[in-house]
């Protein structure tokens, strides 16, 4: 007999998005669901509440830097480049494997927290990051960043090797719940002759490929001087797009470089919030969606958000979809829903982001019984425009329960919270030496 978890009494958001009144019997050894329907808590070894809610799948964050949590609010208002070189990287220059451990954990509470069950990281330390991982329950797409700019040949080498490396010993970890991928930083910040050697690298040892693609008109021009030809065409040339590779941003991409990525069956991680807050510019999301390129959402590192809730996420890329389209019909509720759920399993490769039987079971329970989402005329429109993270009533991943009725299960909240602040203080003293 194996353990069974019952949600019940609640209504669920269906992979067609219909809103239906059932219960979802999970298997909670297997962290799958085995069925949709009516009344079938009866036998489950545990029950959670869904009175009132809705049931949804549990959200994908398709790109970010966890621990940079511990940065929120370091330093704000600046474009990307002032930023990245005033203020972030003087500082993750001082980051020490134990900040990536006590970040990890503060991103992976505040995740749990908003209902997102999994997520992508692309940092440094990647066994600290595999391990606060195997502690949340979360599933998570993780990979060593690369960048060989202004490093030796050596050093540069040794970079992008450390990232295959990385992605083949961690692949499978926890229970299978951490999958890995190799994570060059951009085309502009990493080599053309180091992506010639580990590119087929990555690819013979099977794991995908991550990297920011068109974030500002920087990335642009830099390949333009040195390729003379686009990024996304610079990349494909060089094999770094497949389906299983997903690229984050996609700001600036122009008619041919949608196609591509369309064709190639490479997923964006559009990241609206980061976009605004750095005024990168407006990802064309419904031409990308048109050409039937798959779009995940992400929130991007807690520097440039500065908050992981998914929920905002949705809301923004709904209402910058629409400035970017000029189209107050483009990126609508159910297809900002999509992209930070179903969107984001599939950029990721998890068979998640569904509630049907057969799919891994992370989900989200949503408490609808609140002043700002009332009244009730549909929910889906509930989730994209009204609802927030702490509307989250019970987080699940992988078919174990991570937050009861807003209790988080798998960590000590104040401990977590104490540490990063303990670790934010002393990073910061430590860049401004
Ligand atoms: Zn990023």
């Amino acid at each position: 007999m194996t353990d069974t978890l019952a949600v019940t009494d609640g209504r669920v958001l269906t992979p067609e998005f219909d809103v239906v009144r059932a219960d979802v019997l999970i298997d909670a050894d297997a962290g799958e669901i085995i069925e949709v329907g009516p009344d079938l808590a009866g036998d489950a070894e545990e029950t959670i509440d869904a009175t009132d809610s809705l049931v949804m799948p549990g959200l994908v964050n398709a790109h970010g830097h966890a621990t940079m949590t511990l940065l929120r609010g370091y330093a704000d208002d600046k474009t990307l480049e002032d930023w990245l070189q005033e203020d972030i990287w003087p500082a993750e220059a001082e980051l020490t494997a134990e900040d990536v451990a006590v970040g990890t954990r503060l991103a992976a509470v505040e995740l749990i927290r908003s209902g997102t069950t999994a997520f992508a990281d692309m940092y440094f330390h990647v066994g600290e990051v595999v391990d606060a991982v195997r502690e949340a329950g979360l599933r998570a797409r993780v990979g060593h960043g690369v960048v060989t700019v202004g490093k030796d040949e050596e050093a540069a080498r040794d970079d992008f090797a450390e990232s295959v490396a990385v992605a083949e010993e961690y692949d499978g970890a926890a229970d299978g719940r951490v999958r890995t991928a190799v994570m060059p930083h951009a085309p502009h910040t990493v080599g053309t002759e180091y992506f010639e050697e580990f590119v087929p690298r990555a690819r013979e040892a099977g794991v995908p490929l991550h990297f920011h693609l068109n974030e500002t008109e920087t990335y642009i021009d830099e390949i333009d001087a040195e390729a003379g030809v686009r990024p996304t065409e610079y990349a494909d040339d060089l094999g770094l797009l497949a389906e299983d590779t997903w690229v984050a941003h996609g700001v600036h991409v122009d008619a041919s470089e949608i196609e591509t990525l369309a064709e190639r069956g490479t997923a964006v991680a559009h990241c609206p919030a980061s976009n605004m807050k750095l005024a990168s510019g407006m990802a064309p999301v419904q031409e990308l969606l048109d050409a039937g390129a798959t779009v995940a959402l992400g929130t991007d590192g807690a520097a440039s958000n500065n908050d992981l809730d998914l929920f905002d996420e949705i809301r923004d890329a709904a209402m910058l979809g629409k400035l970017a389209a000029d189209d107050a019909a483009a990126v609508d509720a159910e297809t900002a829903v999509r992209m930070a759920t179903e969107g984001g399993a599939d950029a990721l490769g998890f068979d998640s982001g569904r509630i049907e039987a057969g799919a891994n079971a992370d989900l989200a329970v949503v408490d609808l019984d609140a002043v700002h989402l009332t009244p009730e005329h549909d929910p889906v429109s509930h989730l994209a425009y009204a609802a927030r993270g702490s509307d989250v009533r019970h987080t699940v991943c992988d078919g174990k329960v991570l937050m009861r009725d807003r209790d988080v299960l798998v960590f000590d909240e104040d401990d977590v919270r104490e540490r990063a602040q303990e670790h934010a203080e002393a990073l910061a003293a430590r860049a401004e030496e």
